[in-house]
């Protein structure tokens, strides 16, 4: 076991660090403010090949793991301009496809991913089934070879940007009972799906989508994997999400930490001394940075673990560091908030919008609860109640 780097890891550390400081928190929050996507951070983050590091080579990618792409998010969210697609895009749909597509479907798909010259977004969210995944109900049916899918899904992130929606549903036959997944791939221009923007009280450069697909149609070929797939297909790509959310939210906790204890070190209300001498202000800070590196430490080991091949040992790890780095990316936010005062709310500190941001890490893309059930149940063995 190592805690240290490799120096290709360092160097692309230090590379995209560079890079988000050349976008920061400026360049992000200037775009949700103007209902914007991060494009020139995300072309540009494609042309330098770190959208794709974890892809295969042959197809563009740069043939590195989850561990390299988890860098890329931690230091751009640590920089203040996270890419909340790189959650979606290259972590969950490039591993999907890299792992179960055919030869056909990675030359189709991977290149564009890798260099980020094309999105797909993901969908499994539904309505009326909300944190129960097996209760989905968009269903795809056989119409000769084609398939014909239909259902709703909410709060899908992204869909305007993306080319693609990797949508998961059930096929016909399997309607009731134990989720069976299938994972097709839906262009966003397929006669019969319709998005509608969610209005979300988040100031993100990112938005959400309700999605409506009636009778969409689809070749049989935008299958990947296999059509009785069985759930490890679907987290082959959850678990790297997880270590991606992990990433984001502990870059953003480490964003914000930063402007926190730089915020005590100047500024003096009582006798001249800052105020980062009193105890009841460093404490707070001292307690959010120990909660990030133990957050970052169990991400690390998610995505070695994964990176090794071990699933179900990624599994678990990569549902403790989510709910870590949620709790330590909250907790960071609010210290860092706290501690600018009334700055803290005011525009030009930087802050105030990483309070609704910074909680979608407890809910999404699986909520503290749900991966509190999964400790329970999984790694103490305890009956489920649900
Ligand atoms: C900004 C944003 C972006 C998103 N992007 C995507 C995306 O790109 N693709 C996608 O598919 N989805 C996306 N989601 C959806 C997200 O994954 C869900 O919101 C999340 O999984 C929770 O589901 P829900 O909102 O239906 O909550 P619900 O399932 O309705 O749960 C509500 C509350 O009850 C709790 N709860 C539910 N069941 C239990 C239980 N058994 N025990 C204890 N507590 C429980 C939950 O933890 C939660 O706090 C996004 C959501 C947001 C807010």
């Amino acid at each position: 076991m190592s805690f240290t780097e490799t120096e290709e890891q360092q160097a692309l550390r230090a590379a995209v660090a560079q890079l988000g400081a050349k976008y920061g928190y400026a360049y992000s929050s200037a775009k949700a403010r103007a209902d914007q996507s991060q494009d020139e951070l995300w072309a540009e983050a494609g042309q330098l090949g770190y959208l794709g590091v974890n892809l295969p080579e042959e197809y563009g990618g740069g043939g590195q793991g989850m561990y390299e792409l988890a860098i890329v998010e931690e230091e751009l969210s640590a920089a203040g301009c996270g890419l909340l697609m790189m959650v979606v895009s290259p972590a969950i749909c490039g591993t999907v496809i890299t792992r179960f597509g055919t030869d056909e479907q990675k030359g189709r798909w991977l290149p564009g991913l890798a260099d980020g010259s094309s999105i797909m977004a993901f969908g499994i969210t539904e309505p009326d089934a909300g944190s129960n995944s097996h209760k989905i109900t968009t269903t795809a049916r056989r119409d000769g070879t084609d398939w014909l899918l239909s259902g709703q899904k909410v709060f899908i992130s992204g869909v305007d940007v993306a080319d693609n929606v990797l949508i998961v549903c059930r096929t016909e036959d399997a309607r009731t009972g134990t989720l069976k997944p299938v994972l097709l791939v839906v262009p966003t221009d397929s006669p019969g799906f319709e998005k509608t923007k969610i209005d979300m009280d988040l100031v993100a450069p990112d938005n959400q989508y309700q999605l409506f697909m009636e009778d969409v149609r689809l070749p049989a070929d935008a299958l990947v994997g296999e059509e009785d797939a069985a759930i490890a297909q679907l987290f082959a790509g959850l678990n790297p999400e997880r270590i991606m959310a992990s990433a984001y939210a502990v870059g953003m906790g480490c964003y914000a930490l930063d402007k926190g204890a730089g915020y005590a070190k100047e500024r003096t209300v009582w006798g001249g001394k800052p105020i980062g001498t009193h105890q009841g202000i460093a404490h707070p800070l001292a307690v959010a940075h120990i909660e990030l590196e133990l957050a970052k430490l169990m991400m690390q080991k998610a995505a070695t673990l994964y990176d090794a091949g071990l699933d179900i040992e990624a599994g678990e790890a990569a549902n403790m560091a989510k709910y870590a780095a949620g709790e330590a990316g909250v907790k960071a936010v609010d210290t860092a908030v706290h501690t600018h005062g009334g700055n803290g709310l005011a525009s030009e500190y930087g802050l105030g919008t990483l309070i609704a941001a910074s909680r979608l890490m407890r809910i999404a893309p699986v909520s503290r609860e749900m991966i509190l059930n999964f400790v329970a149940q999984h790694s103490l063995g305890l009956p489920k109640s649900y």
